[in-house]
């Protein structure tokens, strides 16, 4: 029956209840739960009727907003060719031109691509690539990450396993993940002036560590969901230093900055770096369908083509699905004729002067904002549970995390919409108590 009928909404909402596991949530405590019926732009239209303006870009990937004309018309073209095939001795033309892009536009060296499913995906391939690397040179006893405490890499064990071992949400499962090395997050604010004593402690491990560690891997200038915290260009330059001077990879995980959201097309150029490994995913589809990639350059692919294997120990069963790439090159090609550096700025500029207001409650530690990220950081962990009711009511869709409040809005958003997203978040601001 319910295959074949359309379902009312309360009764939506109950089998949902029944049966569906969201993502961090509790079947027997569980929260609201909003059932959307489409979106179009940056709204969400929900089942009972009401519109949400988006300040999420659904976890920072829709980054043209939804129900696109020229990405709709990608996946259709791509769905009249082929929806997939098995990419193992097989190629398509969506998944080359994709490569052949990423390949230019991405920072500097970074000539391979390795596609997969998921940003949690691409951060295992990344591991694995580094540790099949060393296996190459005859340093099996490399499997050691240097990473920063505050991190986020994802949810998978590799991924969890760089992930920040005591504020992050992966505490849970620290006993069973391997176990590597954590420098303290970056001291220094993307403005303040970066001083070596900021790096002094990484350094020292480094330093340390280097016969044992395969790759540093880090978020570039801003740790997502580790906290929304932005740090030194300068730091991470000093971190490619540190790299080649000891001889150790550099994985930079750009699943959440990539694709203009810094105000650079990749948060990399902030410090004029490139990594030996990237990792990219979220806004790679402009939220229409996941994948996700892992770039290296050729000293990482001649490594490991050399070694023992000769072969990448990979393989996921839909990977370069064509409707994804289909639709990544659509999302690139609108991205890159558009004047998108100008919209991230003004999104920025509007976001900075809207959201100042916020510092005047003693309870509110920093406002910032970089590129189309705008953060209002709490001095205490706010309950999603009940702000996002409240959000809800003044039309928006905002999703807090620990202690911040953050907007990261499609790019297309007008400015109109965007003021609707800063005062809601003023408004809920106001309401809280130290
Ligand atoms: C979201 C995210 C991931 C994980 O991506 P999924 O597609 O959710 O698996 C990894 N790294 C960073 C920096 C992210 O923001």
């Amino acid at each position: 029956m319910i295959y074949t009928q359309e379902i009312a909404n309360h009764d939506l909402l109950r089998l949902d209840r029944a049966h569906v596991w969201h993502p961090y949530t509790s079947f027997t405590q569980p929260g609201m739960i909003t059932a959307v019926s489409h979106a179009q732009g940056v709204e969400l239209h929900l089942a009972d009727g009401r519109v949400l303006i988006d300040g999420m870009s659904s976890w920072w990937s829709t980054l043209h907003g939804y129900n696109h004309p020229v990405l709709n018309q990608a996946v259709i073209d791509q769905l009249g060719k082929m929806a997939h095939v098995m990419f193992a001795g097989v190629t398509h033309e969506s998944a080359v031109k994709l490569a052949t892009t990423l390949a230019k536009i991405t920072p500097e060296g970074l000539n391979k691509v390795f596609f997969s499913d998921s940003g949690s995906v691409a951060v295992e391939v990344a591991l694995k690539m580094a540790i099949q690397y060393w296996h190459s040179q005859g340093q099996a006893q490399r499997t050691m990450f240097l990473t920063l405490k505050r991190g986020y890499h994802g949810d998978t064990f590799g991924a969890m396993s760089v992930c920040d071992p005591q504020s992050g949400m992966h505490h849970l499962f620290h006993h069973a993940l391997s176990h590597h090395l954590f420098a303290e997050a970056p001291p220094c604010g993307f403005d303040d002036p970066f001083q070596e004593s900021h790096i002094a402690k990484f350094a020292q491990m480094i330093q340390q560590h280097r016969q044992k560690i395969a790759a540093v891997i880090l978020e570039p200038i801003v740790q997502g969901a580790g906290g929304m915290r932005f740090y030194s260009p300068d730091y991470l330059r000093r971190v490619r230093e540190l790299c080649d001077k000891n001889e150790i990879l550099l994985i930079v995980d750009e699943i959440a900055t990539g694709f203009g959201r810094t105000g650079k097309l990749f948060a990399c150029e902030h410090a004029g770096i490139s990594p030996d490994i990237l990792c990219i995913g979220k806004a790679l589809t402009a939220g229409y369908i996941t994948l996700a990639a892992t770039l290296c350059n050729d000293k990482i692919s001649n490594g490991i083509c050399k070694g023992e294997n000769g072969i990448f120990m990979h393989g996921p069963t839909y990977m370069a699905n064509p409707l994804a790439c289909a639709v990544a090159n659509a999302s690139i090609d609108l991205l890159l004729n558009s004047d998108w550096q100008t919209t991230v700025a003004n999104i920025g500029q509007q976001m900075r002067a809207e959201l100042a207001p916020c510092k005047d409650f003693s309870y509110v530690s920093d406002v910032r904002v970089l590129g189309a990220i705008g953060v209002v950081e709490l001095e205490n962990a706010v309950d999603t549970s009940k702000l996002m009711p409240m959000f809800v009511e003044l039309g928006v869709w905002i999703r807090p995390f620990g202690n911040v409040i953050y907007l990261m809005p499609p790019f297309i958003i007008s400015k109109d919409q965007l003021s609707k997203l800063t005062s809601a978040v003023l408004k809920v601001v106001a309401t809280l108590t130290k």
